[in-house]
């Protein structure tokens, strides 16, 4: 549609999913206009891991010396209860595969970093309306109360879970949002609690309710609090940390538990909310596109939406490359390459619930003998051999934005 020959695409969201594909465009020969709803960039942030899917896609996006790799050397983990008493724990190394490990705002920060400066990005703004025929795309933006149409070659929805694009043109967000009947809350200490050293991982978990505790070399401990519902909109009344004190009972919290939950009662920033997957049959309609957590939310629980995202954006400059003269079919290739590794992530979802949030004191139970298990020669070595050599572990770290 564009006059001259540099197609134009609106990226509507500035999350990670939002950079990785504005870069992605432009390196590609595209002009990518980026519009974010929020007045100002959101840094900072919750633990994350990027496993090799998404390193990969970071290394062809140019940022991947940029992520470090805040894991704590000692890569010990605890489990505690509440009278304080530690036994061996699973952490999140647990989890098979190759990640490294940091807070979102660092992957926000390098792919940021790695934007052309003369990339074009309207904070405050947001679509209100999408209309497209065969040529190209009309969007209705709006700013500080005034409105404004502009065309596009293509859009791309990567404005999160509960995402306006999709709104916009695929419908409402109970036809596609499916909560798994969990709440979390995420924030970093300011500084570490008291006996706890940073450099530790530490878990509680009773039936239903978990906190997690995740170690950096470098900095305080990131808190998860994950806890199962029933009442997911019940949760959404009144303060989040009313919410959290109750799900974790009247009982007396203890020196660990009480001074996380005091902790986050004194946050300046800190995440609620619930979990919920994104489900879609299809990921685009004519020359609208739905990436990142918008598209496929594969939860936290996976540990794999940044990686998603990344790889995603990556790939999407790929096929709209490969298929320079129509978006469509370019669209086609990039959700036919990738929607069997999200389906796999999304399963991964599912299947993880569990293992950040047990249900039963049969689970919470076998967690030391299991890591009891590892650390012994034998019994560890066979174990970490299976891990590494697991359909899981493969499907995280294989490279699913390569193009041959
Ligand atoms: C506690 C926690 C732990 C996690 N751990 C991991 C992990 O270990 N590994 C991992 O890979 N992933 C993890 N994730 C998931 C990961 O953080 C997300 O999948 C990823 O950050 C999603 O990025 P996104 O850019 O797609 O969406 P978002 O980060 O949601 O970004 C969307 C952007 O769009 C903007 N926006 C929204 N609506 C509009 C609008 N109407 N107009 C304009 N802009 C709009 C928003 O302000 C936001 O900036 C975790 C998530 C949580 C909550």
């Amino acid at each position: 549609m564009s006059s001259s020959s540099t197609k134009r695409a609106l990226v509507v969201g500035l999350g990670i999913s939002g950079i990785a594909t504005a870069i992605r465009l432009r390196q590609i020969g595209w002009e990518p206009v980026v519009v974010e709803r929020a007045p100002s960039r959101r840094s900072g942030g919750y633990f994350v891991a990027v496993f090799g899917a998404g390193q990969a896609a970071a290394r062809r996006l140019g940022f991947l010396d940029a992520i470090p790799d805040r894991s704590a050397r000692a890569n010990v983990t605890f489990t505690i209860d509440r009278e304080g008493e530690r036994k061996p724990g699973l952490g999140f190394g647990s989890i098979p595969g190759s990640p490294r490990l940091m807070l979102r705002g660092d992957v926000e920060q390098a792919a940021f970093a790695t934007l052309p400066a003369d990339v074009e990005i309207r904070y405050g703004t947001q679509p209100v309306r999408i209309e497209q025929d065969g040529s190209g795309v009309d969007v209705t933006l709006t700013h500080d109360g005034a409105t404004t149409t502009e065309r596009f070659d293509l859009v791309v929805g990567a404005d999160g879970l509960r995402s306006s694009v999709r709104r916009l043109v695929f419908g409402p967000h109970d036809d596609h949002l499916h909560r798994l009947g969990y709440m979390i809350s995420a924030f970093t200490l300011s500084q570490p609690l008291d006996g706890l050293d940073p450099q530790h991982g530490f878990t509680f978990f009773e039936p239903n309710r978990a906190m997690w505790l995740f170690p950096f070399e470098d900095q305080p401990h990131s808190v998860l609090f994950s806890y199962r519902t029933d009442d997911v909109d019940g949760e959404f009344i009144g303060r989040p940390v009313d919410r959290i004190r109750d799900a974790f009972g009247p009982e007396q919290a203890g020196p660990v538990l009480g001074p996380a939950m005091d902790a986050l009662e004194r946050a300046d920033t800190f995440l609620f909310d619930a979990v919920e997957q994104a489900r879609l049959n299809v990921w685009s309609r004519g020359r609208v596109v739905l990436l990142g957590d918008s598209a496929w939310c594969v939860s936290l629980y996976a540990s794999m939406g940044v990686s998603a995202g990344l790889a995603g954006a990556d790939l999407l400059g790929s096929m709209l490359q490969r298929h320079r003269d129509d978006v469509r079919p370019a669209l086609r290739a990039w959700e036919a390459q990738l929607r069997p590794h999200i389906t796999r992530y999304q399963e991964a979802g599912l299947d993880q619930r569990s293992f950040f949030t047990p249900d039963s004191e049969r689970q919470i139970a076998l967690r030391p003998v299991i890591a009891r298990g590892i650390q012994l020669p034998v019994i560890g070595d066979a174990v970490h051999f299976l891990r590494r050599n697991s359909k899981a572990t493969k499907e995280r770290d294989v490279d699913i934005a390569h193009v041959a």
